[in-house]
């Protein structure tokens, strides 16, 4: 984990992509102070609270979720003194997390069936213990404009596009965006509810802005670079998966034979599974947040890696 100073008193806390879970952190360090997005659990959040305390004088007043999938925000209850900041359906999703994840842990440990326990391997660096959810309490609908010390921030709703409440962050002074799960730079993304159209369409609003710096949700730092190839990968994708839906095929067997060309040297390119699985919610005519069945999609990721790897 790394603190890296990307404009006048605004901070990174980037974790390197090892995989799942592996997000990123923002602070925003003028006036009462913001940070955007904490992690998946206590440990990894109190290490990123211990490199902001190099440079705060006190814990932030503001915390913002750009989303609810729990590598950022599992870590709320660590601000006990902040106002939590996030959308309303953000906030509404976090009534669908499991009750104990440590306790679906240990039977997955000891599963039967072997894409049930590489699942549980990948999660084996993180503690789920003592977790408390602590979900946003300060709602945002379509944008809340907040100034910290005189510096403008924007919280923008984007959504439904990586989940149904995606917000980005922007400092429009400092041109810098904490993009969230919008934007996954040289690592796969993964798809859960929201449209195609939607996520491109957030990705436009990023590179129209003109950022100098972009914190994407995973991966390293970038410029407009990093959305301009994740919008590559999205229609590439979404085009492909097409062909493969009217001709029939089965998702998994669409992800088999599809050729990853310039993306393929992305961390977790199984992930592909979710994303033509996207595509056939919409094309199906889904609602874009009809029940998505994870369980299968991680399945048939486990079984996808395994045909390339073999
Ligand atoms: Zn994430």
């Amino acid at each position: 984990m790394e603190l890296r100073e990307v404009a006048a008193s605004v901070y990174a806390c980037l974790q390197e992509d090892r995989g799942l879970g592996c997000s990123n952190s923002g602070l925003i360090n003028h006036g009462p102070g913001l940070v955007v997005d904490t992690f998946w659990d206590l440990p990894h959040t109190r290490e990123m609270i211990g490199l902001y305390a190099d440079v705060w004088a006190q814990p932030a007043a503001h915390v913002v979720n750009t989303h609810h999938n729990g590598d950022h925000c599992w870590g709320n209850q660590l601000f006990p003194e902040s106002e939590i900041i996030g959308h309303r359906l953000c906030a509404e999703s976090f009534e669908d997390f499991p009750p104990d994840v440590t306790e679906a842990l240990r039977l997955a440990t000891d599963s039967e069936d072997p894409a049930i326990r590489d699942f549980a391997e990948k999660l084996a660096p993180w503690d789920f213990s003592g977790i408390e959810l602590t979900p946003p309490t300060r709602l945002v609908e379509d944008r809340l404009d907040l100034e910290l010390d005189g510096l403008p921030l924007e919280i923008l709703y984007v959504g439904p596009a990586h989940t149904m409440g995606d917000v980005i962050v922007h400092l429009p002074e400092q041109r810098v965006v904490f993009a969230g799960d919008i934007l996954f730079y040289r690592c796969t993304p993964i798809s859960w509810e929201g449209t195609f159209e939607r996520w491109i369409a957030a990705l436009d609003r990023i590179i129209a802005f003109e950022p100098e710096v972009v914190v994407p949700g995973h991966g390293p730092i970038c410029g407009t670079e990093g959305p301009e190839s994740l919008k590559s990968y999205l229609f590439y994708v979404r085009d492909e998966a097409k062909c493969s839906f009217e001709a029939g095929i089965p998702v998994l067997e669409a992800a088999k034979k599809m050729d990853l060309g310039p993306f393929a040297d992305w961390t977790e390119p199984e992930r592909l599974v979710f994303n033509i699985e996207r595509v056939y919610r919409e094309l199906r005519g889904d609602s874009v947040d009809a029940p998505i069945d994870a369980l299968t999609l991680f399945r048939q990721m486990y079984e996808l890696s395994q045909s390339r790897n073999g």
